[in-house]
């Protein structure tokens, strides 16, 4: 006797299906992409595993995808004889999202934003996309190898639950029934059906078949025969020479091998031959998907050996940093049972590894001088953070990562990451020997701090950067072009200072010898130096990181990581010309001299975005000294 069970989607199961179901209305035939995408994932999984256990064939060699429709009972049927599910993969697939980032993403939303179609873009759009034209979704599923008792039905009508019955099912593999909604009835057409196969599915590896219908002169109608026909053609669409290939079939493949909404940004498609044997086709995609900093994601690259496919998300096959790209590679040299385990250490694996890199890169660079600067920014917007990573995790092509940074500056002055580091070489001063940089925690910050006073003054361009990642980044890129990068807060600066000393009189250096102890001893244990300053024109104070130690801004970050880090003692540069300093300077008291110094010290510590331990007192102390002058 069977029994039902009823289960709730999780409730982020609900968001995505609204969400979708609102965004894709316009484009609702490319359910049918998913679900034989869907399908023929299954068949490549089935062929796989039975490569090393025959049996789960089952005796039925051909694997294939049958669609079919009945009118009157208004239902469209996908079948395949893949590799099924089992009760609890149903569960885990179909029931729940199993990423746990799109939780948190999906609550990160605001009711505005989640009405926002764009958002859709960010998400695979997968099975779920039957409920843009089914009231109520059938799915029977049996996992080849198992038990024909061991089937499962579950059922939902997408509205916040499902049920799940345990069935009889002879064949293995996966069947989807689609109730279609009242006005789909064009999914209920053969034409429109094989003309929607044929543009979006034509290259899937699989025959998909129909029911051969004949015309009925009689009835004046088609007439199904019961034969089936193939109405793809089934090549696998990387093997196909570049020519005969369109625009338009390279971009429906990218969207049914990602389950992406957009299109891709480029597509890169090469057969090598000669020592090694293998097809690549790259895709870079337009837009960045929500969980790209998820380290649980799944990386974009499907492994094939000899068209037979191995596995998804082949991390071996790109660095972490190009995450991003998805694809194929089809190898003729690797076993066909490879494995995870083999693919980490195997030279072939790391040549087409090493040759893929550089192709993406190659490309970029392409883009990004000759052929589209502006698609390009649009590209670093998406996945400059990404990139940057490589900087850091790829040192064989650390260069041509360089090449391709773009930061904020203070010679464009907007927030956008424009600039590369070859044009600010290329702008640089007769004189200049370094490329300048600030790190904040935002572009404000960074833009506004008063480092760059005399940076601006003398027309010197500084990059602004405020991006989680940039300490990592300048951590390990030191030079570009044998220009060394050099922070505008790092203690040294002395190319800057040398000449202005050199014009001061005896007296004047003595007494600022004086003001700089003076300040020192009113301070104490809080600054390791203090010292007059050449940077400044408009501020009093500043405070920098003391040369060889780790940048203030980096320490906030680890400290935020929950890092335990040593208690940082700045120096704090104080600008002679300033009216405040001058003032300071005339104190004869102990005591106002102390108010004055730890006042100065704390708004300088403040302008570089840092928490002030005791903010009241701060406060306090300020406003006993303008009240002071009232
Ligand atoms: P995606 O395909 O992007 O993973 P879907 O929501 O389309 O997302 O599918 C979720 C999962 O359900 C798939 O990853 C797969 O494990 C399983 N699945 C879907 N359709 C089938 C099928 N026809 N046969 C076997 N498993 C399937």
């Amino acid at each position: 006797m069977s029994h039902t069970e009823t289960h709730a989607f999780q409730t982020e199961v609900n968001q995505l299906l609204k969400l979708m179901i609102h965004a894709l209305y316009s484009n609702k035939e490319i359910f049918l992409r998913e679900l034989v995408s869907n399908a023929s994932d299954a068949l490549d999984k089935l062929r796989f595993e039975a490569v090393s256990n025959d049996a789960l064939h089952e005796g039925e060699e051909q694997l294939e995808i049958s669609v079919q429709f009945d009118k009157d009972a208004r239902t469209l049927t996908l079948r395949d004889n893949g590799i099924g599910m089992t009760r609890d993969e149903v569960i885990a697939n179909i029931g729940t999202i199993a990423n746990s980032g799109t939780k948190k993403f999906l609550e990160s939303l605001s009711g505005d934003q989640a009405k926002d179609s764009n958002l859709i873009g960010q998400f695979g759009v997968g099975f779920y996309s039957s409920f843009i034209v089914a009231d109520e979704v059938v799915l029977e599923t049996r996992r080849a190898g198992a038990n024909p008792a061991e089937g499962t039905r579950w059922i939902s009508k997408g509205e916040g639950e499902y049920t799940l019955e345990t069935i009889e099912k002879a064949d293995k593999g996966t069947t989807i029934t689609l109730h279609l909604k009242a006005d789909m009835d064009e999914f209920l057409d053969k034409y429109r059906l094989k003309n929607i196969i044929s543009t979006y599915s034509d290259h899937i590896n699989f025959p998909i078949k129909m029911e051969k219908t004949e015309w009925d002169a009689e009835a004046k109608a088609d007439k199904p025969t019961g034969e089936m026909e193939q109405v793809n053609k089934a090549t696998a669409l990387w093997t196909q020479a570049k020519s005969e290939l369109s625009d338009e079939d390279y971009k429906n493949f990218y969207q049914t091998l990602s389950h992406d909404f957009n299109e891709p940004l480029a597509y890169l498609h090469n057969k090598v031959e000669g020592t090694l044997e293998y097809t690549s086709l790259l895709y870079l995609p337009k837009k960045a998907p929500f969980d790209l900093y998820d380290r649980e994601r799944r990386y974009g690259l499907k492994l094939y050996v000899k068209r037979v496919f191995i596995m998804d998300d082949a991390e071996h096959l790109m660095p972490a940093y190009l995450r991003f790209v998805r694809g194929v590679i089809d190898s003729a040299d690797l076993p066909l049972n490879v494995s995870r385990e083999i693919l980490q250490s195997n030279k072939v694996v790391d040549k087409i590894r090493s040759a893929s890199v550089k192709r993406v890169l190659d490309h970029l660079a392409k883009l990004a001088k000759d052929e589209n600067p502006q698609e390009y920014l649009d590209f670093w917007k998406q996945f400059g953070n990404v990139l940057k990573e490589g900087v850091v995790e790829d040192f064989a092509n650390k260069e041509k990562i360089a090449q391709l940074l773009r930061f904020a500056s203070t010679h464009t002055g907007g927030a956008e990451q424009n600039v590369a580091l070859a044009d600010y070489v290329a702008r640089m001063q007769p004189d200049q020997e370094a490329i300048y940089y600030i790190i904040a925690d935002t572009h404000a910050a960074a833009k506004g701090s008063p480092h760059l006073e005399m940076f601006r003054k003398k027309g010197i361009e500084v990059l602004l950067l405020s991006d989680r990642i940039d300490e990592w980044l300048v951590s390990h890129l030191f030079e570009f072009e044998g220009k060394s990068l050099k922070s505008v807060n790092s203690a040294d600066l002395k190319e800057f200072d040398a000449a202005s000393e050199e014009s001061l009189s005896e007296e004047d250096k003595q007494a600022r010898q004086a003001l700089t102890e003076k300040v020192k001893n009113a301070l104490g244990d809080l600054v390791s130096e203090v010292r007059m300053t050449h940077r400044l024109i408009e501020s009093p104070a500043c405070v920098v990181t003391p040369e060889g130690e780790m940048s203030a801004h980096m320490a906030r970050i680890m400290e935020q990581m929950g890092q335990a880090v040593p208690k940082q003692k700045p120096v704090l540069e104080l600008n002679p010309e300033h009216q405040l300093v001058k003032k300071l300077d005339q104190l004869q008291d102990d005591a106002q001299c102390q108010e004055w110094s730890r006042f100065l010290f704390d708004q300088a510590q403040l302008a570089e975005g840092h928490i002030l331990e005791e903010p009241g007192e701060f406060i306090r102390r300020m406003n006993r000294l303008l009240t002071a002058v009232m």
